[in-house]
């Protein structure tokens, strides 16, 4: 299987080039050149532990990795979470069940992708013998879970750009107080978007990051995709048959990373019925699946950080599909979003998708209500999810964070003072950030100075 870039001017890479370039050199996004059939395989997987199924997955895109170092690696990166089903499916009502994906290393969904690529990097330095860099942007989440997959690990420097003051203060204190001597948390002015352009703008600059041998670990890495899809693959597997062919994955969203896996693992062949988009107050995705109009908007803060983006990198890839896999479309597209304008695309004949919004005040409502009702505590994120529920058919309802990474607004909604251990502890580390202006120019300097 090779890897082609979503505005083909790239050469096709193989799995292991395409992870460790991550953005593709044309500025596009990778994705696999054929799409395999996992609709027979599923029976078999059932009875697979969390770790062996991403085994058995992985390997049919990365065929050039053994299957034992598949086998070991996903056993090494699912060995970190705190839940023996790595990716629990919790079942609220007969109709509604929760998939928590939040019992990895610091708590958010963001681990399930980032432990495996901190180990698929430190398998590639070993076999290259080459420094690694890793840049990415976040809004809080991605990076702290970078961050924990790359700490300590010879041979790398992970580099980590994040809007000063719109990132939870335990998020910051997840990046900044590591203590790892290769871990850089670089707070910028702006917003997460404005971080995004910065990483994208040094990216683009392909003699430098050839030079530093950079790699992009934030939402676009297809490794990242692609390690997403098992648990919706799992999840499914864990559902009573008869809700299967129905339900609807209900998916908090941001940079339309998570959601995307999804829908990946539907064209590969999962039967499952579609996907809600789910909303903050930042509503680009839903205006889009609702008129078909793509318009940036500014950014406002909200009780959901990690979803405060209106300009959704993942969506790229989406484009890509329903532009009949054709780059010259792509890239026209792409120019003009990138010039501010508004674009309008024709609505796929089938949809698999609905989208939701929710207002900032509705949020710890909703946590409060389902705290009341069914005694079960959401983080602000996923409490996104829970309006406009379908009532003809199973919804899972993917919880990306605890709550004990956004206890402020948990404890204003329901009186409890939701902590979790590896939270408690980092309250007593020094922080450690590396302020930098919000340009390109900055950042590469810093690089280049910092790089081990
Ligand atoms: C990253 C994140 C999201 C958004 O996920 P995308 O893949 O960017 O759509 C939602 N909730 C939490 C807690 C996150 O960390």
């Amino acid at each position: 299987m090779q890897y082609v870039s979503t505005r083909g001017n790239t050469r096709p890479h193989t799995f292991s080039e395409a992870v460790e370039a991550g953005l593709a050199p044309d500025g596009g996004l990778f994705l696999p050149d054929s799409l395999p059939d996992i609709s027979s395989k599923l029976a078999s997987w059932a009875s697979l532990s969390y770790a062996e199924l991403a085994a058995e997955f992985f390997q049919l895109f990365a065929p050039e990795i053994p299957a034992d170092e598949w086998k070991a690696m996903t056993k090494e990166a699912y060995a970190k979470f705190d839940s023996p089903d790595v990716a629990p499916l919790r079942k609220i009502t007969d109709k509604t069940y929760v998939l928590e994906l939040f019992h990895g290393p610091t708590l958010a969904f963001k681990d399930f992708a980032l432990q495996l690529l901190g180990l698929l990097y430190k398998r590639q330095t070993k076999m290259s013998g080459k420094h690694l860099a890793v840049l990415g942007a976040t809004s809080g989440d991605t990076g702290s879970a970078a961050i924990h997959g790359c700490m300590g690990q010879d041979g790398i420097d992970i580099f980590i750009l994040y809007p000063i003051g719109r990132v939870a203060p335990l998020q910051e204190r997840q990046m900044a107080c590591t203590g790892a001597s290769n871990v850089y948390a670089i707070p910028v002015p702006g917003t997460f978007d404005d971080a995004q352009r910065v990483v994208k703008e040094i990216f683009g600059d392909t003699a430098f990051s050839q030079s530093i041998n950079l790699s992009a670990v934030n939402s676009i890495n297809i490794a990242r995709v692609l390690a997403q899809c098992v648990y919706y693959i799992w999840a499914w597997l864990k559902l009573p048959e008869g809700a299967r062919s129905t339900v609807e994955f209900v998916v908090p969203t941001g940079n339309f990373g998570n959601v995307m896996a999804g829908w990946l693992a539907q064209q590969m062949g999962l039967p499952c019925g579609g996907f809600r988009v789910a909303t903050n107050h930042n509503d680009i995705l839903y205006r889009f699946f609702n008129s078909g109009e793509y318009r940036q908007g500014d950014v406002m803060p909200s009780h959901a950080p990690s979803m405060d983006i209106q300009a959704a990198s993942n969506f790229e890839r989406y484009l890509y599909f329903i532009l009949d896999q054709d780059p010259a479309k792509v890239r026209e597209i792409m120019i003009r979003m990138k010039g501010g304008e508004a674009v309008s695309l024709p609505p796929p004949a089938v949809s698999s998708f609905r989208a939701s919004r929710m207002d900032d005040a509705t949020i710890p409502k909703v946590i409060a209500q389902m705290w009341n009702d069914w005694q079960y505590v959401l983080d602000p994120h996923t409490a996104c999810a829970f309006t406009d529920m379908a009532t003809d058919r199973v919804s899972v309802v993917l919880a990306t964070a605890s709550p004990a990474k956004f206890p402020e607004v948990v404890t204003q909604a329901t009186g409890l003072e939701p902590t979790h251990p590896t939270l408690q502890a980092l309250k007593s580390k020094p922080l450690h950030t590396y302020p930098l202006d919000a340009t390109s120019q900055a950042v590469k300097a810093f690089i280049v100075a910092h790089v081990g």
